[in-house]
């Protein structure tokens, strides 16, 4: 008979979850209260970068298992995925080039200012028209880009071919979720905070706009405050960004002039219209902690009495790169976080 996973939460990483599951013959069950472009998965530029994610030692191994998924992902025309090639900037001085990065092929480019440059844009070198001195180096490498409107398209139905299924529910307490289910993996993002009580969990508020397409050949990054990324993709073009403590997830048009107003001015454009104006919640965890996996004792309710171990389950996700979280267990069910 097949084993049955409850999976809370339809952003990336829960759908990452039920496609590899579902595709492993377990009878699959997703549960959310948002789908789609209303997640924060939905908000994601989505470019495959090791950003605002820690502990670094175990995200960067991580990562670099998820870029290998996602590079095959991207042989596959209808997921959305596709490499691309991304040019990260400093604002001051040298950028340094992670080990990391150098094992991806990531070369330096040299900042040419406008004034000395001819073409605009040369093999090797941006030139930025309008500001010259707005970077001061970079470094070049090849990287997945997920467009989020395809991929989770494309990995709910993978989901469905392979017999899953997403239910619309809000679950206030994972006690509700039915006891037949053999498994509860909890994928509910900054969600698990108020699910499960996991108060380490930080709310980095992100919001980037959507701006028709534009003649860009590589994604454009610069991490240094003001955060700024311009980053095409097949129909659009996705200006970012914003990167702050906050809950609030309307969109504020003071950012969107700020993020629209940086990115015309690096790229040396007159500032393109807005389609849309998107808000996520990226979910940050303030301490240092390994994944875990807890069973949840049969007397209580209260998930503060569970006793976790190691998971790895943090292996299968795409996208998301805070892998780790709470996961609790009430035999014979597991409950596992990401
Ligand atoms: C502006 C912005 C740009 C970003 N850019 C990038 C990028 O370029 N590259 C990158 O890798 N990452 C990027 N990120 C981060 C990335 O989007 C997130 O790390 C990732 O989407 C998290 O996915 P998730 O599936 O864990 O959570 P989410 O996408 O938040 O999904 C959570 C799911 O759980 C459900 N849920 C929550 N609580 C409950 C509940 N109680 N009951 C039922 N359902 C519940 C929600 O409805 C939703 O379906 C960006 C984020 C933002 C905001």
């Amino acid at each position: 008979m097949r084993k049955r996973a409850a999976i809370i939460g339809a952003g990336v990483s829960g759908l990452t979850c039920g496609v590899v599951l579902a595709e492993h013959e377990w009878n699959v069950t997703i549960l959310a209260d948002e789908t789609g472009e209303q997640t924060t998965s939905g908000a994601a530029a989505a470019v495959w970068f090791p950003y605002d994610a820690e502990p670094v030692d175990k995200v960067i191994p991580w990562s670099l298992i998820t870029y290998e998924r996602l590079r095959d992902l991207a042989r596959d025309s209808q997921s959305g995925v596709s490499m691309v090639e991304l040019r990260q900037f400093t604002r001051a001085g040298e950028i340094a080039i992670p080990d990391w990065a150098k094992n991806l092929g990531a070369y330096s480019i040299s900042v040419v200012p406008s004034e000395n440059a001819s073409p605009a844009r040369t093999e090797g070198s941006l030139t930025i028209p309008a500001f010259p001195t707005t970077f001061t180096s970079g470094y070049a490498l090849t990287v997945p880009l997920i467009d989020a409107t395809i991929y989770l398209d494309y990995l709910a139905k993978r989901l469905r071919t392979a017999g899953g299924r997403i239910q619309s529910a809000h679950i206030s307490k994972v006690d509700e979720i039915p006891r037949d289910f053999d498994v509860i993996i909890n994928c509910s993002g900054i969600g698990a905070r108020d699910l499960v009580h996991d108060s380490d969990l930080e709310a980095h508020r992100g919001q980037v706009a959507i701006v028709p397409k534009i003649d860009l050949a590589q994604a454009i990054i610069c991490n240094d405050a003001p955060l700024m990324y311009a980053i095409p993709r097949a129909h659009d073009c996705v200006f970012g960004g914003t990167n702050s403590i906050s809950e609030n997830r309307e969109p504020s048009s003071a950012d969107t002039t700020a993020i629209v107003s940086e990115c015309s001015r690096v790229l040396g454009i007159d500032p393109p219209p807005v389609i849309a104006m998107k808000v996520g919640l990226r979910p940050f965890r303030k301490i240092r902690r390994a994944p875990r996996v807890g069973k949840i004792r049969r007397r209580p309710h209260h998930h503060s009495q569970l006793r976790p171990r190691r998971c790895r389950l943090h292996s299968l996700v795409g996208l998301r790169r805070r892998s780790e979280g709470d996961c609790l267990t009430r035999k014979p069910r597991t409950l596992i976080a990401l």
